[in-house]
């Protein structure tokens, strides 16, 4: 019997089976995909409806500690939002964002980085909206090439699996300088690159290009898969492993047997065979719609989890005591449109998992 059995790997999982562990508690973590974090940016947005509170400030000051210990530290605080340009040269607005990013300039000189390999990010097309947005900022472009071969189109993931070698961050560098010096472009004040400063080892891409490039560097998250969120997911998923978290991979949760309003066990279901998992607790981060915890009826949201009533807006007409809720899976009448947001994400993993220490 597991303490507490965990219902899906995205950031809400993932942080409330790293959080059980840290208070000792013995986890399973059942899912049946890899969640939203790796199609997300890997920034953390706020789109509650209720506005932040204490719990949201310290829910965040505990994931940036983590984050931190995990040495994949996030920036930013939970009462300031900042501008950071996306891939497609908008900007967006974020709560916390990793150390690879810088947020934008209102003004000076920016140079556009793209790779010739690379269809998802266009410098020029960045340098459009980015002129738009802001106005007072020069933006000039370059695109190099990865001189790489590949039988598909590249990924900006691609480029950060590339750009971890020494020898192909060597090749790129050497391009962008003689393209800066062959057009005569000005000292830029931030370079922005697609988001593939590397994957393994990022913290020496990252400072090798701005000392090399004499100035900072930043990733614009475009098209999925983004090397930050990729980063992201790689590193709570260990930190959850080593904290000595199970994993039931590839695994769906296709009901529950309740008994005088606790739950029991899980009725989990793998490609070929079903059976039961027991816990004493059960956290339920199965995502809302967009994750798969809940499907869309005429009726309102039905929940694809436990196999129990809900409302239209997806909370369970009689929760369980024994169950808690996070993320998507607390209903459309907390979310915006049933979009978590990261720093939503944050807030209910770690309310719930500090209930379980009452
Ligand atoms: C495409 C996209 C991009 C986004 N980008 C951002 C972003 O850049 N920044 C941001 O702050 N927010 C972003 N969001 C919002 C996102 O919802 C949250 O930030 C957060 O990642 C949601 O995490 P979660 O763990 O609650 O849900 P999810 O990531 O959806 O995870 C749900 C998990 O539950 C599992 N699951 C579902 N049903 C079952 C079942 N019956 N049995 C077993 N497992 C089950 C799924 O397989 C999955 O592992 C994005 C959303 C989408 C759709």
């Amino acid at each position: 019997m597991y303490d507490v059995v965990v219902v899906g790997q995205g950031l809400s999982g993932l942080l409330s089976a790293i959080w059980a562990g840290e208070q000792g508690k013995k986890v399973a973590l059942v899912s049946k995909g890899t969640g939203k974090l790796l199609q997300s940016t890997g920034f953390m947005d706020f789109y509650g409806k209720k506005p932040a509170t204490e719990m949201t400030k310290e829910a965040v000051d505990k994931f940036k500690q983590l984050m931190t210990k995990l040495n994949l530290p996030y920036l930013g605080d939970f009462g300031s939002k900042v501008s950071v340009v996306t891939g497609s040269g908008y900007l967006k607005e974020t709560i916390l964002y990793p150390e690879t990013v810088v947020p934008v300039p209102d003004s000076g000189r920016v140079l556009v980085v793209g790779f010739t390999e690379i269809a998802d990010f266009q410098p020029a097309f960045v340098k459009g909206n980015l002129e738009r947005e802001r106005p007072e900022l020069v933006v000039d472009t370059l695109t190099v090439s990865l001189e790489q071969k590949s039988l598909r189109t590249m990924t900006q993931l691609d480029a950060a699996r590339l750009l971890d070698k020494k020898e192909n961050r060597a090749k790129v560098l050497k391009q962008i300088k003689a393209q800066m010096q062959k057009r005569n472009l000005g000292q830029p004040e931030l370079y922005i690159f697609p988001a593939s400063l590397g994957i393994e080892n990022w913290r020496t891409v990252l400072q090798e290009f701005s000392v090399e490039l004499g100035a900072p560097v930043t990733e614009a998250p475009g098209m999925p898969p983004n090397a930050p969120a990729v980063r992201l997911f790689e590193s709570l998923r260990k930190a959850a492993i080593r904290m000595g978290t199970r994993f039931y991979s590839d695994t769906e949760v296709i009901g529950s047997h309740v008994e005088e309003n606790l739950v029991r066990s899980l009725k989990i279901q793998t490609s070929n065979h079903t059976t039961e998992i027991i816990g004493r607790t059960y956290i339920i981060a199965a995502g809302g719609v967009l994750g798969g915890g809940h499907v869309m009826t005429a009726q309102g949201l039905k929940d694809t989890v436990l196999g129990l009533e809900t409302d239209a807006y997806g909370q369970y007409s009689v929760c369980p005591e024994n169950v808690l809720l996070v993320g998507a899976s607390r209903g459309t009448k907390e979310l915006h449109c049933g979009i978590t947001g990261g720093v939503s994400a944050i807030q209910s993993s770690y309310e719930s998992v500090l209930s379980l220490t009452k």
